[in-house]
């Protein structure tokens, strides 16, 4: 079991992220593969192309990170080093450790300048990564990006894996030993991110949460000095808002501003505990809904889903919604729902209430002793079907972590997926987890 007590410690809390910053075509994506290991942040022969997929695990001396690839935007675009420096301005307000990748065979430009300027103000620790150093003589080279004022530039070459596992053990140096105010009976306060799509409602309903007179507050966007993050106090207690300076900023008409919406979307999950979902009930489900809620869910943070704008549903319109929801929220039957209106505050006060039960579900703890009563008695009565001609045995169940709660079943075969989704159910009526996605997995012993 000693293993077991090792997962849980690194399952629990979110993980700290390095964000790869740089102009294109220095070498991110190969920079990325190579920390990830694997080749899933797939370097596109058509450069610039926007990939869905920004954000990868990674370990490296039995320590996990996460990565952020802030690398698909459109070179193309004008304005390039303004760009790039909106880019590294979202990676400094996201990560614990940027890694700025630059290319030695082109030398110092405008984008990296700018890359420069905004990580020399933003006070996170910035790794210089001088790639396409493929060999000893162009090491000389790189001495060159001294000039930039980060700090010592590291020759690497991503292509051939030179010197990238000493790149890699100064990022894990560079990494905070425990993330700001992550876990412990020292929290501070609980944080939310309010995510949703544009004009769903998101900064109306801070506003009308956070008080009228701070919809005043409208932080000069692009400056190093926005605050980031609200504190409100709702129900007689202090709740982090995160990233509303996101939420306030009008970025929105800005080339490429679904690619930073959905990287901020991202980070603002990665820092939060829980996610209200705002979802716009007067209109269908879109498909920009479903990919927000993808992210939730691959997040694993507890969810209420707030459908906004409900002033203006009427009869027909509820019938429809209701039948959207029970056809495309299929990856979350389990959230917590309010319907409310950021206009006129209706139901407004049901969202703490919510957020309260889905924080505590998220938290729940199953005694392992209960945990295997109930499995023996669900078994008993329902046993895992019968495959290849034997009938696989559930041997021990524990809860290997909280926030999310996840367990693992010690199995001398293979269950099912039905089978596991059933026991699901069947713990989620026992146990409760209303609010809270609830992982099973399985370790199989011959
Ligand atoms: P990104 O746009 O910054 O993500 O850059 P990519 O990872 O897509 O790489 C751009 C190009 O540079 C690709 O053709 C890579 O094969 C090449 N490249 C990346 N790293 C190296 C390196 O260390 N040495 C050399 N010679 N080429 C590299
Ligand atoms: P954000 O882009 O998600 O921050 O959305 P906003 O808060 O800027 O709202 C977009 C538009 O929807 C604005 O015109 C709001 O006045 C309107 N809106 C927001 N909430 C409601 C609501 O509950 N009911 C109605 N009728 N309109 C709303």
């Amino acid at each position: 079991m000693a293993d077991l007590a090792a997962e849980q410690e690194a399952d629990s809390g979110p993980l700290p992220v390095v964000a790869v910053v740089g102009r294109p075509n220095v070498g991110k994506s190969t920079l990325v593969n190579r920390i990830i290991g694997r080749r899933e942040a797939v370097v596109e022969d058509v450069p610039g192309v926007t990939r869905d997929r920004v954000t990868y695990e990674a370990t490296w001396r039995g320590r996990r990170f996460t990565v952020v690839d802030t690398g698909g935007w459109d070179p193309e675009a004008t304005g390039m080093a303004q760009r790039i420096a909106e880019q590294a301005q979202v990676a400094v307000e996201l990560a614990d450790v940027i890694l700025f990748v630059t290319d030695v065979t082109v030398g110092i430009t405008d984008a990296d300048e700018a890359v420069a300027r905004v990580l020399r103000r933003a006070g996170k620790p910035v790794v210089l990564a001088a790639n396409k150093v493929d060999d000893q003589r162009a090491e000389l080279e790189a001495g060159a990006l001294w000039a930039l004022g980060i700090g010592t530039p590291h020759p690497v070459s991503a292509l051939h894996g030179r010197s990238s596992g000493d790149l890699l053990d100064l990022i894990l140096d560079a990494l905070p030993e425990a993330p700001e105010q992550r876990f412990g009976p020292e929290r501070g306060p609980r944080r939310i991110a309010l995510v949703g799509k544009p004009n769903v409602g998101k900064s109306s309903l801070l506003n009308k949460l956070a008080g009228e007179e701070r919809a005043l507050v409208d932080p000069m966007a692009g400056t190093t000095r926005d605050p980031v993050d609200e504190l409100v106090e709702l129900g007689g207690k202090t709740w982090r808002f995160i990233d509303t300076a996101g939420i306030r900023r009008r970025d929105r008409e800005l080339q490429g501003a679904d690619f930073y919406a959905s990287l901020r979307t991202r980070a603002a999950l990665e820092r939060s505990e829980v996610a209200v979902v705002l979802i716009d009930a007067s209109d269908p489900l879109t498909e920009q809904d479903l990919r927000i809620i993808s992210l939730v869910v691959e997040t694993g943070r507890c969810v209420v889903v707030a459908f906004n704008k409900w002033d203006l549903v009427d009869e027909d319109r509820r019938y429809y919604l209701e039948k959207e929801i029970d056809r495309q929220l299929v990856r979350i039957p389990w959230a917590l729902r309010v319907n409310i209106s950021a206009k006129t505050g209706r139901h407004v006060d049901r969202l703490v209430p919510a957020i309260e039960r889905a924080l505590d579900s998220w938290a729940t703890r199953v005694p392992t002793s209960r945990l295997n009563a109930f499995l023996t008695e669900l078994i008993q009565a329902t046993p895992p079907p019968v495959r290849g001609g034997k009938q696989p045995k559930i041997l021990f169940a524990t809860q290997a972590s909280v926030e999310p709660p996840k367990f693992v079943l010690f199995t001398s075969g293979f269950l099912e997926d039905t089978y596991r989704r059933f026991i699901e159910r069947r713990l989620r009526e026992e146990f409760g987890f209303a609010g809270s996605p609830v992982e099973i997995s399985m370790k199989i012993r011959e």
